[in-house]
């Protein structure tokens, strides 16, 4: 494939069409044709495709959850053999073409080609698509916060955000939940002493006053700020360790510990 740090090609971009209460579908698309990931709703998504003269494409899919994948039918119905990607197992009705980790996913109409990335954990079928300086995570990894364990273990989901980490630093994270202001409570709380949070705070909390999207958000800065991915640092670990109230063995037990809090947060 393409180096995966290869920007996006020419000509295309990313655009979030918002659903339901807080999804975004994002659709990577040229002046022609759409590929949208997560569509749990198909109206909004045909009326940008209307609004902007666009042809979808094809569908990704990250996991089987409704509200990423409930568009599905209604698109097919409108698009006759559009191809529908996501995770093998038979359980999402509508893929067309199922993946797993290390497949390429090859876009042909838009130059561009995303590997897949198995990340298990918020449900056990939950992958991402990564290529060209983007990944699309679905609900592993939110803008400083992670999702929630429906059916994976702890050490499987910290597992995935650690493949996640490992992504170029300049990688701009698309996720499908405008979580981020909340998310940013909950950090605080967690590292209170964290400068470069206080400063994302205050420039997500103007972004939202002007009912503006936090996302994409960059690599490098969730490293910086979002305590799942920073379980290995002292100010995290202290306070799952006071929150809990007892010491906590490893990284893991850490991620463990804090993700139960968020919980009841
Ligand atoms: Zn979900």
């Amino acid at each position: 494939m393409n180096n995966p740090s290869d920007a996006l090609p020419e000509g295309i971009q990313v655009t979030a069409v918002r659903a339901f209460q807080d999804n975004y579908i994002w659709c990577l698309h040229n002046n022609a044709t759409v590929v949208a990931v997560d569509p749990g709703d198909a109206a909004p998504l045909l009326a940008f495709c209307r609004e902007h003269t666009l042809k979808l494409g094809a569908v990704l899919i990250t996991h089987h959850h409704r509200d990423h994948t409930g568009g599905i039918a209604k698109l097919a119905s409108v698009y006759p053999n559009l191809p529908v990607i996501g995770p093998a197992g038979g359980h999402i009705r509508g893929i067309t073409k199922s993946v797993d980790e290390g497949d390429v996913v090859r876009l042909p109409t838009l130059g561009c080609e995303l590997s897949v990335i198995e990340v298990p954990g918020h449900t056990l079928d939950h992958l991402a698509f990564f290529g060209h300086g983007v990944v699309f995570c679905g609900d592993t990894l939110f803008s400083a916060g992670c999702g929630r364990l429906f059916e994976g273990s702890a050490e499987q989901m910290h597992h995935s955000l650690n493949k996640l980490k490992r992504l170029p630093d300049n990688t701009l994270i698309y996720c499908t939940h405008e979580y981020t202001q909340s998310n940013i409570q909950f950090a605080m709380a967690v590292e209170p002493g964290n400068s470069a949070l206080q400063d994302y705070a205050d420039k997500v909390n103007v972004r939202r006053q002007q009912d503006k999207a936090t996302l994409p958000t960059q690599m490098a800065r969730e490293k910086a700020i979002n305590p799942f991915l920073r379980t290995h640092c002292d100010e995290v670990c202290r306070s799952a360790e006071a929150h809990c109230g007892a010491p906590l063995a490893n990284d893991t037990a850490v991620f463990a510990a804090i993700r139960r809090w968020k919980d009841e947060f």
